[in-house]
């Protein structure tokens, strides 16, 4: 919490660790997912599907970007799509819509997807022969990076309308992702964002993490993200 006074320093309040949550507690749930989540992986390697969970706040594009995917790949792979939300089935039915099985997960209070969510849901898209799941997690860019579901990849999905410092803040998700997707290029002229400056936060936050600006309006860096994805 930062109250900030009118011309004087901020009073800042840091909230120590137990004061948040049982940390024993979190570490318990946190192992227990990455068990279960080695377990998926195991199961999807087994099956011979590749599985990429998309990270990323609302709004940063996610769903369009899936359905760009989808779009372009449907006729290499049999495809199936996992929408994460907490309440609504938005994005399920706009994935639906593409012709491909989409199972929309609601999480209700939680603000991520688990591995035992994901693990339900593969299964009943198993059963649809699938090659290829796109796991679109809940929209919020901090506690998805603490609970990997065992995709293959993880991609994150910032856009150019969440401003010129949202990478250099939001460090954590880029470091577990595989590949960093900025989007809304088109905007960036609006926005007055540096994309090459974005980028550049991208891999100073991760140096291994590959870097694709796209446009999922127009289509643009549709194709360098399906290289990046090696799909
Ligand atoms: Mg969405
Ligand atoms: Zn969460």
């Amino acid at each position: 919490m930062v109250l900030a006074l009118e011309k004087q320093a901020p009073t800042v309040i840091k909230a120590d660790e137990d004061e948040v949550l049982d940390i024993e507690l979190e570490e318990d749930f946190i192992k227990a997912n990455e068990r279960m989540a080695e377990l998926n992986r195991r199961t999807f390697d087994r099956y011979g599907v590749r599985v990429i969970d998309f990270m990323g706040s609302i709004g940063s594009g996610k769903t369009s970007i899936i359905e760009r995917l989808v779009e372009s790949l449907k006729d290499k792979y049999k495809i199936g799509v996992i929408a994460g939300d907490t309440s609504t089935s938005i994005d399920a039915e706009r994935v639906g819509r593409h012709g491909v099985p989409s199972i929309q997960v609601n999480t209700g209070r939680e603000c991520h997807l688990d591995a035992p969510l994901v693990r339900k849901a593969a299964k009943k898209l198993l059963r649809h022969g699938v090659n290829l799941i796109l796991i679109e997690n809940v929209g919020n860019l901090i506690c998805p990076a603490e609970f990997p579901l065992g995709a293959h990849e993880r991609v994150v999905v910032v856009s150019v309308t969440e401003g010129e410092y949202m990478i250099k803040k939001k460090q954590d998700i880029f470091r577990v992702a595989d590949v960093g997707v900025i989007n809304k290029k088109d905007m960036a002229p609006y926005m007055g964002v540096d994309v090459q400056e974005l980028v550049r936060d991208a891999l100073n936050a991760n140096p291994n993490i590959k870097v694709v600006v796209t446009s999922a309006r127009t289509g643009d860096g549709i194709g360098e993200l399906i290289s990046a994805l090696g799909l």
